[in-house]
């Protein structure tokens, strides 16, 4: 694959990823007990980091929650793209979610290499396998299924292939289904995130898609930190082409989807948070970088669309 080496540079983001959050979860920020098994060495990160993991990830629980909450006739499932190490499933099932007796599967897909390792970590430790019902492991481990939890090995480029082993593994284009992307299409060339985004438009019912990534590239701040990632050679594919706001809602709306916004960290800090929440933060560790805390805050986004056949109103309610 001419991919080759920018791939294996981009999975290991993932190592990045799950190191910020295993950093922020062991200040105290918020609760993860599964974090810590997909961690080799744990790396404390600055506190503007941890913040910023802090915000996104309570960003996307409280859209993943609204999702769980509306009152759908069909069972709903989740799929998450570039999913990585995210223990969200493996948080739903230990109970920190309540009842989640709504959602009937969990789908995620990363590059095999991933699926591997996080299958075989699952398979290793008891806290994880025993949350899991009848596990087969398939496709000589580039497959995990279950009951209700899946782990999809393949390539995001190749979305036809991705689609084939979704349906063998039963995913419903009329269930309502939550897509998550956290810091992923943005490493995708804007012609093979359009393909996915183009497939979800036309063969999803109900669906609501919740992402998370950089935004603003061409600001003083914006240059840096793409000069810093090129530096370790990765590359932000898809940034150029969503830079704004306004563009990553337009990537749904021009697409017929009935609705889409977009906010980025710094609003969700300064408008969203409580503000118990920010003294807790505060006596957790001192954030005196004011100043570069703004600046990183406002290159990161979190977007939510939906579009809806039989449930407008319920999606339309999530804010
Ligand atoms: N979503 C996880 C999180 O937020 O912790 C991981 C984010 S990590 C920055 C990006 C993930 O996307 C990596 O796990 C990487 O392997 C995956 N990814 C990027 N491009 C991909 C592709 N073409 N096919 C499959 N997975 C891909």
């Amino acid at each position: 694959h001419d991919n080759a080496p920018q791939d294996e540079v981009i999975r290991g983001t993932n190592d990045d990823a799950t190191i910020s959050r295993l950093s922020a979860v062991n200040l105290g920020y918020f609760k993860d007990p599964f974090v810590q098994f997909f961690v080799k060495r744990p790396i404390r990160r600055s506190p503007i980091i941890n913040r910023g993991s802090y915000i996104r990830n309570y960003a996307l629980d409280q859209l993943v929650r609204q999702f769980l909450n509306l009152d759908t006739p069909k069972k709903k499932q989740i799929i998450a793209l570039g999913a990585g190490f995210d223990t969200r499933y493996f948080l739903m099932k230990s109970g920190q979610w309540g009842d989640c007796s709504q959602l009937s599967k969990y789908f995620e897909v990363d590059f095999p290499e991933i699926v591997v390792k996080k299958a075989m970590t699952i398979k290793r430790r008891a806290q994880l396998n025993d949350l899991i019902q009848n596990v087969r492991i398939e496709k000589g481990g580039i497959e995990f299924a279950s009951d209700e939890y899946f782990l999809i090995g393949g390539d995001l480029r190749e979305w036809s292939d991705i689609v084939e082993r979704l349906v063998h593994y039963g995913f419903d284009t009329s269930a309502p289904t939550l897509v998550l992307s956290e810091c992923v299409l943005i490493y995708l060339e804007p012609e093979h995130s359009s393909t996915i985004l183009d497939w979800m438009t036309q063969q999803l019912l109900d669906c609501m898609f919740v992402l998370y990534e950089q935004i603003r590239p061409t600001d003083s701040f914006g240059k840096v930190m793409i000069r810093n990632l090129q530096s370790r050679r990765i590359e932000l594919k898809g940034i150029h082409a969503y830079p704004e706001l306004k563009d990553q809602e337009t990537r749904f709306t021009r697409l017929g989807w009935d609705g889409a916004k977009a906010v980025d960290t710094k609003a969700i800090h300064d408008q969203y948070l409580e503000r118990s929440d920010i003294s807790r933060m505060a006596r957790l560790e001192i954030l005196d970088e004011l100043e570069e805390w703004h600046l990183l805050a406002a290159h990161y986004c979190v977007a939510w669309a939906f579009k809806s056949a039989t449930a407008k109103s319920q999606f339309a309610s999530v804010q």
